[in-house]
């Protein structure tokens, strides 16, 4: 970055005020764990957006912090133009050899797709076997994570996230770097607040959880195709990139299972594009 660079703005993209006119969403405490109020949101939500909280898994939690936490960072998480967003990474840990080209594939794709050099540094760096954590993000825990919210879909790849500031209200790619029919996520690390706009179908609800260290959530069907969700990390704004043993940000392991076909993505882009507030949120 040369000196006219503009230094990264520290303002979170949601204030508290945004946040609050948001409503709450409440989760059943049964599996799935789908949206059971307020009665709107869980006639139009039902299972589409599922929320967990302290799930049992047999991963020690603080182990797997501590792995997550020592891994080396290199993928920008959002938009590297942002200079709010782009000071956050994610990882990308595929599950088994088949998974592996097509996560590579699909990641290089779309407006926040990784650069294909640091992509391929990344697979070898896991391919290699000698990362430490990487064994942690196993097919035990991915299975662990679908069956808590009855997820069909196959388990293709772990995506380690690192929030060093707020991610804006967007829409998960299905043909990119957004891939999985079914995204599930851990929240590792420090609390959040989920947001999420009914941008297609009902623009004017915004709906938000909060999520503890433990929790889980997940999105498919509705609630992944017609929505956009973004997330507040509570006051978290880290100015400078995270690195191997950064300890500022919040940590969230998404774990994305089943691809849709090109058909598929054309359909759910096509109506994205179609809606202003959609295509805001591309
Ligand atoms: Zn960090």
């Amino acid at each position: 970055m040369g000196s006219n660079a503009k230094r990264p703005s520290l303002e979170p993209i949601f204030s508290s005020k945004y946040i609050e006119t948001a409503v709450e969403l409440r989760f059943s405490d049964l599996p799935p764990f789908g949206v059971v109020a307020p009665p709107e949101a869980a006639a139009r939500f039902g299972n589409s957006l599922c929320c967990a909280r302290n799930i049992a898994l047999s991963t020690d939690l603080d182990e797997l912090t501590e792995s997550l936490i020592a891994q080396p960072k290199t993928l920008p998480w959002g938009s590297a133009q942002s200079s709010t967003q782009s000071r956050s990474r994610k990882k990308l840990i595929w599950l088994d050899e088949g998974s592996r080209e097509q996560a590579a594939q699909l990641m290089t794709n779309g407006p926040n797709a990784a650069p294909r050099q640091k992509l391929h540094e990344e697979l070898v760096a896991n391919g290699s076997g000698g990362v430490r954590g990487s064994s942690l993000c196993s097919l035990g825990l991915a299975n662990e994570l679908r069956q808590c919210f009855e997820v069909d879909d196959v388990p293709l790849a772990f995506q380690p996230n690192y929030a060093h500031a707020d991610f804006p209200l967007h829409y998960d790619l299905p043909g990119a770097d957004g891939f999985g029919r079914s995204i599930v996520t851990l929240n590792v690390k420090a609390k959040a607040t989920i947001l999420i706009e009914e941008s297609l179908d009902h623009p004017q609800c915004r709906w938000r959880f909060e999520l503890q260290p433990g929790d889980a959530w997940a999105m498919r069907g509705y609630a992944r195709t017609r929505c956009a969700h973004g997330v507040s990390v509570m006051g978290i704004a880290v100015p400078t990139p995270c690195t191997a043993g950064c300890r500022a940000c919040r940590v969230s392991l998404n774990l994305r299972c089943g691809a849709h076909d090109e058909g598929e993505v054309a359909e759910i882009e096509r109506d994205w594009l179609a809606s202003p507030e959609g295509a805001e949120r591309m």
